[in-house]
């Protein structure tokens, strides 16, 4: 007889949800992020504690035909990837069809959204993997999905959740760096009704920094640019005098994607070198373009770590433009001014 079977839908959405929904903070980052790649310019996220009581995740994207609102919530189901090709030239934040389905075997779930300004959208609500209704509803182009009472099905990854203030750094730490690396977009993160993040959407990173680590600090932050074949880089640095007692401060952008780099990370520090006081570390957000083919984003589920093709060459190009930055290369003197 044989022994071996494919697992239910449901049962293998719950495997993946260990993986994809390690805590609260998942939960925001996937659901912002697919705010993100629907084009949103508002995203509005509000918390009740900590994220166990409710993750909500209000967008002005572009909304789910009524008719896909239960295909988003397969698994492997995405509108972001067609063919193997893509998958080496990423654009998008997500793309592995993953996240919905998670949540949803973990969690009760209600999604309304629309992706017409026709005032009327569809409604879905999902319970530990079950559909429980798909009904039309009044709705505002956008999408906007409630998560309510995480992991009250899996009580061994509830038991080692956190205190409410650990759950909430996390998520308030994730939704600050996408704030940065999206200053087009104006953020709102609420919890237990007090309001801890508001950003403009203006476009101005340097205003979306002041939102987070205040105007004082921002005003003291030196520009950084630097330009190369393969990469474009942008963003602000602070000053020597202006350390840090950990590495939190530094936050990574390639491509819209807020992700973890030990060797940009390394480079950077490479470049203060003696001027860091020892145990010290800077202020940076770093934000770097460049032709997805030289990235590899599929290393994760969690997508914050990435591979570079070139990693030698992204390192220098780094180092020095932290370097010039900071002053300690200077550019060669043109022919002088006439007075
Ligand atoms: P992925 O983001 O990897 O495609 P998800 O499970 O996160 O997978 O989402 C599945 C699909 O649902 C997405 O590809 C997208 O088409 C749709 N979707 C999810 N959230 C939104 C949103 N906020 N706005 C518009 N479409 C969404
Ligand atoms: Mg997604």
């Amino acid at each position: 007889m044989s022994k071996i079977r494919i697992l239910d839908e449901q049962l293998a959405n719950q495997i993946a949800a260990g993986e994809v929904v390690e805590r609260p903070s998942s939960v925001v980052k996937e659901l912002v992020e697919n705010a993100v790649d629907a084009g949103s310019t508002t995203i509005d996220i509000v918390i009740e504690d900590g994220g166990l009581a409710l993750v909500r995740v209000t967008d002005n994207g572009s909304g789910i035909e009524g008719d896909d609102i239960e295909t988003a919530f397969y698994r492997h189901a995405t509108s972001k990837l067609s063919s193997s090709k893509d998958l080496f030239r990423i654009a998008s934040l997500g793309f592995r069809g993953e996240a919905l389905p998670s949540i949803a075997a973990v969690a009760r779930v209600e999604c309304v959204s629309s992706p017409d300004n026709s005032g009327l959208g569809r409604k879905l609500v999902i319970e530990g993997g079950t559909i429980t209704t798909n009904e039309e509803t009044n709705a505002p182009q956008g999408t906007d999905i409630s998560v309510r009472e995480l992991f009250y099905n899996t009580p061994a990854r509830l038991k080692y959740m956190k205190t409410i203030q650990t759950e909430i750094g996390h998520i308030a730490d994730y939704v600050n760096r996408l704030a940065l690396a999206h200053p087009g977009i104006a953020f709102t993160l609420k919890h237990n009704g007090s309001l801890l993040l508001r950003t403009l959407g203006s476009g101005d990173r340097l205003q979306a920094f002041a939102a987070i680590y205040g105007t004082a600090t921002a005003k003291a932050m030196l520009p950084i640019e630097g330009e190369h074949p393969d990469y474009e880089l942008r963003g602000y640095i602070s000053k020597p005098e202006q350390t840090r007692s950990n590495r939190n401060g530094i936050t990574i952008v390639v491509n819209g994607r807020y992700i973890k780099s030990f060797i940009i990370n390394q480079a950077i520090m490479q470049a203060y070198h003696t001027l860091l006081p020892i145990n010290r570390f800077p202020l940076v957000v770093l934000e770097l373009g460049m032709h997805p083919s030289l990235l590899d984003v599929n290393v994760h589920p969690s997508k914050m770590e990435v591979r570079f093709s070139k990693e030698a060459e992204l390192r220098e190009f780094i180092e020095d433009a932290v370097k010039r930055a900071l002053g300690k290369q200077r550019h060669i003197p043109g022919p002088a001014q006439p007075t």
